[in-house]
């Protein structure tokens, strides 16, 4: 075992894509850089989470598509080719593998150290390998932490003797379980479920809430309720799990109403929880298992001194790769600015603060059909108190819809800040919507004034042209 003691201007504990790209983004402002990863370069996205998850969804999504197109839905009415389609996945992955990241990093001139990194104090983190070796680092500038969510597992009895599937095992399966369960009706779970009904399995959604995707607006869950159910999913609503016990190669599980199911594979799609329990949060004044409270330059709240940093899911603000992205961007640039004594420009929607965060997070769940959102709903508005209209239009209604699809079904919602008139929130649920968010991101980000917004002319045949009927529909 030896010990070796290394200086940094920045340190980042985790290598996920929020973790590169604060490393990146230091690099970029002239600082040195160090990532310390205990597993994959890439972190959850690019092996257990986003890469995975899409690679399985994309035949799903495009064989609806084409299903419902005159003259191509006979050469897709077959089962899907399970063994080309986890190939895919696996190719997605990279198989798991990380050189290409490790490839990226170094041409970036960002360095890697592989092991747990700890903090052990203000600017100080201690590295345990897995030759057993201790390198400790330290920081001239800054400690960014972006060690990202774990899935979180509720406390159900017999859980630890099931092996429940989490987001992990859903993603990197390479069998096909007869009978699934999904707990929970929240993104994972609808797209999990959505994938593996498509490549054979029988899925049974237990859901606590009355309603998929309850955070969104209620349309988009009701028309992803639709879809899984006609793919042949059991929905459950208003059900919990109350115990759980693995007999004879099968889960067997009670329901809150008394019932009982069998299932091959249990998926706990249950929400996250941050990976703070063993990061040394303890040595520096904080609580470990915490999220870690942030300001919009990512400064650890409730620590002295601009040097500690919190990055991506593990702030809790938005666990989306995109948006950590665009945390991270901005860390970077804060933590080279601050290194440098230039000056900060947090005002909302400067450089150097994450106003998006607040106003235009963008999401889309890849199931059948698609949903897309940005900004806020109109549950979050009522309780935001703002002078909110809430715009409807039936999508189905759009050309670009009726050349989609043959009996194509769909729902946009937008609301106007009447006092301002611009856009702060917009949902779409529709086969083909998910390429209609960033629209919708620019004029909620760009605040763009509804009458400039008229003169945006979306292109005919288009699923775009909502845009336009949505605004006629508010000018009345
Ligand atoms: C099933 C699923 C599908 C998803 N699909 C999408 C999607 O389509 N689009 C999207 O935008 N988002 C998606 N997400 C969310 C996305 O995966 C996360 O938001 C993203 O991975 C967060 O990036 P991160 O870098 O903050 O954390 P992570 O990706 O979790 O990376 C954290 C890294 O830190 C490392 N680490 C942790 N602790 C330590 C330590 N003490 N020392 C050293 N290393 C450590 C971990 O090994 C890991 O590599 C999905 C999530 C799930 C679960």
């Amino acid at each position: 075992m030896t010990e070796t003691t290394r200086t940094y201007d920045v340190i980042v504990i985790g290598g996920g894509p929020v973790g590169e790209n604060v490393a990146e983004r230091a690099r970029a402002a002239g600082l040195s850089a160090v990532i310390v990863e205990r597993e994959l370069l890439g972190g959850e996205c690019s092996f257990w989470a986003c890469d995975p998850s899409k690679a399985l969804l994309r035949p799903v999504v495009a064989r609806a598509d084409a299903s419902r197109i005159p003259g191509l839905d006979p050469a897709v009415a077959g089962p899907l080719d399970v063994a080309a389609v986890l190939a895919h996945r696996d190719r997605m992955s990279s198989y798991w593998k990380d050189e290409d990241q490790v490839d990226w990093l170094n041409s970036v001139s960002v360095d890697l150290v592989r092991g747990h990194g700890r903090l052990t104090g203000p600017k100080q983190v201690a590295v345990h390998t897995p030759e057993g070796d201790t390198i400790a680092l330290t920081a001239r500038h800054a400690v960014a932490i972006s060690t990202g969510s774990r899935a979180a597992l509720p406390p159900i009895s017999g859980l630890d003797t099931v092996r429940p599937w989490t987001s992990r095992e859903a993603t990197s399966a390479d069998q096909v379980p007869g009978r699934l369960a999904v707990v929970g009706g929240g993104v994972v779970a609808v797209e999990m479920a959505t994938a593996w009904q498509a490549l054979g399995s029988q899925v049974t959604m237990l859901v606590r809430e009355h309603g998929l995707l309850d955070r969104m607006e209620p349309f988009a869950g009701e028309l992803v309720t639709d879809g899984l159910r006609a793919a042949g999913v059991d929905i459950r609503f208003d059900t919990t799990v109350t115990a759980l016990a693995r007999e004879g190669g099968e889960v067997r599980m009670t329901l809150s109403d008394g019932g009982q199911l069998a299932a091959d594979e249990i998926l706990l799609a249950t929400g996250r929880a941050p990976q703070t329990r063993d990061v040394g949060l303890e040595t520096v004044g904080l609580t470990p298992g915490d999220w870690l409270t942030v300001d919009d330059t990512f400064r650890v709240t409730g620590v002295d001194g601009s040097w500690l940093y919190a990055v991506g899911d593990v702030n809790g603000r938005a666990l989306m790769t995109h948006q950590g992205k665009y945390q991270a961007r901005i860390a970077g640039a804060v933590i080279g600015a601050r290194a440098k004594g230039e000056p900060v420009d947090d005002a909302p929607w400067g450089a150097h603060a994450a106003t998006a965060d607040h106003a235009a997070v963008p999401q889309v769940v890849f199931t059948t059909p698609e949903v897309a959102a940005v900004g806020l709903t109109s549950r979050e508005a009522e309780r935001s108190g703002r002078r909110i209209a809430v715009v409807d239009y039936d999508l189905a209604q759009v050309a670009g819809a009726h050349q989609y699809g043959a009996d194509y079904r769909g729902w946009a919602r937008m609301l106007v800040d009447t006092d301002r008139d611009t856009v702060v929130g917009v949902t779409f649920a529709g086969p083909g919507v998910g390429e209609l968010v960033h629209s919708a991101t620019i004029a909620v980000a760009g605040e763009v004034p509804l009458d400039r917004l008229w003169h945006a002319v979306p292109a005919f045949p288009t699923l775009g042209e909502v845009w336009l009927r949505l605004l006629e529909t508010h000018r009345g």
